[in-house]
């Protein structure tokens, strides 16, 4: 998605550890415009599936989420949370997620109130480095029982081995930037 490469072009940061920060505009403070047409490019590669639900995980993945569902006939979002909350009653569905980012393993939680056998859901994120978070999230839509339709990710990082694994997996996953590498300050994407 040109637009978005652009953008992760002219405010994309590399931080330590292979991380790109783009804080400007996705991951803090949020360009609604591009989100928009970030949803909007998501249901045009997803066009031929019927979506009844968008699965993602807190905090970046709401924004990302709630503006693409708009693109998919104001289907419901449901986010898994990852602190373990008052307001979350009943059974969940839960999973193990290890952060690289962050260094930290933590469980993510989903009411089983919001997902049902009968569910067709496409999972958005902001980025897939090492895939453990669309694992997790994976994990709870197979207890579930709900049909996985795919996986719409804002940034892939290519030179990280989650893509290829989930892939492998026969998992259909859309990016609309794959990076190949973070040299000096330098992005560089993979087509
Ligand atoms: P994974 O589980 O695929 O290794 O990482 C996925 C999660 O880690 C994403 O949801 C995102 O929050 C965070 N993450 C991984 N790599 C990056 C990165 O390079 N930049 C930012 N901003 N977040 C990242």
């Amino acid at each position: 998605m040109e637009l978005l490469k652009q953008r992760i072009l002219e405010e994309g940061r590399a931080a330590e550890g292979g991380v790109l920060k783009v804080d400007s505009f996705l991951n803090h403070q949020m360009d609604i415009s591009l989100l928009n047409a970030i949803g909007k490019e998501f249901s045009h590669r997803f066009a031929e599936e019927e979506i009844t639900k968008l699965l993602t995980i807190e905090a970046s993945g709401i924004g990302i989420a709630a503006i693409t569902a708009q693109h998919f006939g104001n289907v419901p979002v449901v986010f898994a949370k990852k602190t373990k909350s008052r307001n979350l009653d009943g059974e969940l569905y839960t999973a193990q997620v290890h952060s690289f980012t962050r260094g930290s393993t933590y469980e993510i939680q989903v009411s089983q109130k919001y997902l049902k056998p009968q569910d067709r859901v496409l999972i958005v994120d902001d980025f897939l480095a090492k895939g453990q978070a669309l694992e997790g999230l994976l994990k709870i839509v197979g207890e579930s029982g709900a049909k996985l339709i795919g996986c719409g990710i804002v940034i892939e990082k290519g030179f990280q081995d989650g893509g290829k694994r989930l892939r492998e997996k026969g998992i259909r996953i859309e990016s609309l930037a794959v990076v190949s590498d973070i040299a000096e300050d330098k992005v560089i994407f993979a087509e």
